[in-house]
């Protein structure tokens, strides 16, 4: 055997070379490590259509939010699509979506820490009786002696209870003992958007403030959070699940805010046809373009088309403390955004 063949011969049979093969062909063998991010998983029906995720995306074309046609049957959801060839798996989407369950996951991404969920300290378990078999297994697991027995049906004091997943870890029938944060997801989803769209008003609000910022200036607002609590209340009534809701979506939500000044429109339409959600139409009637707010996803795409600044964008990060939400807004424009 020649050398070069005897190299060939000796490599191929290494372990790490059969093992790289065998996993290119049969990939569902190989073992990810525990810091293997993988791309951003949508899970849609989650999504609250805050655009956040488009906002923390470092790459240009990677991610972009959708609205389906509304229907008969209700308004068509609004949700992410990642585009693989452009996705670097940052795991920046996933971080900062507010939803929980997160609408982004990024497998076991080191970046996101079970801290960025949103309740962590209001989580409820729950025995499904369909499901359980009465093996007792919680019950002689728990460390508070939190899970008892009631009319024959295994039951979780939630006074007690600390929220440790021993029950969950033992429990052998899957999703016979379930971990809920509040009883209705559809109302988190509501007090989110809740929080997001008063925020975005809010800043709308500061309509001459905004006109009149320079080029890379900072506006700084803070909003007392009983504005909102009242609201909130209606949504969810136990003031501390809507308190922790609401601080833990306002400090990792960073939102754009389109301002439209019509005083500088010259009907061009331009932007019509652009507008991926079509929220932008002509009103013949009074001479005027009009934009349909609640179907806006903040793309910016109009920012980009009007060739008489009538649109201006600008980003609102927010922090949370007991008593206020700390507003800053930056006038920006899209391209230092992408490379920030
Ligand atoms: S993982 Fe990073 S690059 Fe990929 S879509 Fe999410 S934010 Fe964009
Ligand atoms: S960040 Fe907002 S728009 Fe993006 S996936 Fe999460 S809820 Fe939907």
């Amino acid at each position: 055997m020649s050398s070069l063949m005897w190299y060939i011969y000796d490599f191929a049979r290494k372990a790490w070379a059969s093992a790289f093969t065998d996993a290119k062909t049969n990939p569902e063998i190989a073992e990810k490590p525990e810091r293997f991010r993988d791309f951003p998983k949508v899970n849609k029906e989650f999504c609250i259509g805050c655009g956040a995720c488009t906002v923390s995306c470092p790459s240009p074309h990677a991610i972009k939010i959708v609205r389906e046609m509304d229907d008969e049957s209700g308004e068509g959801s609004t949700y992410p699509i990642i585009n693989p060839s452009s996705c670097i798996r940052c795991g920046f989407c996933a971080e900062v979506c507010p939803t929980d369950p997160k609408t982004l996951e990024c497998g076991l991404n080191h970046l996101i820490l079970p801290e960025f969920n949103l309740i962590p300290s209001k989580r409820q378990f729950i025995v499904d009786d369909y499901l359980c078999i009465k093996c007792k297994k919680c019950l002689k697991n728990c460390p508070v002696d939190a899970i008892g027995q009631e009319d024959g049906k295994i039951v979780v004091d939630q006074l007690k209870c600390i929220y440790c997943s021993d029950c969950l870890d033992v429990c052998p029938v899957n999703g016979a003992m379930k971990r809920v944060f509040v009883d209705n997801l559809q109302d988190q989803k509501e007090l989110i958007l809740l929080c997001v769209n008063y925020l975005e008003d809010f800043i709308n609000s500061k309509e001459d403030d905004l006109r009149s910022l320079e080029h890379n200036g900072l506006l700084q607002y803070d909003v007392s959070i009983s504005e909102i609590m009242d609201d909130a209340l209606k949504i969810i009534p136990d003031r501390e699940v809507s308190f922790e809701i609401m601080s833990n979506t306002v400090n990792r939500l960073k939102i754009r805010v389109i301002d439209w000044d019509k005083s500088k429109c010259e009907k061009c339409q331009l932007c019509i046809p652009d507008c991926p959600t079509s929220c932008i139409s002509f009103d013949d009637d009074k001479d005027t373009i009009v934009r349909d707010k609640s179907r806006c996803l903040r793309c910016s795409i109009c920012y980009q088309t009007c060739p008489f600044s009538v649109i201006k964008y600008f980003m609102a990060k927010f922090a949370c403390d007991d008593e206020n939400i700390h507003i800053i807004v930056k006038a920006s424009n899209l391209n230092e955004d992408i490379v920030e």
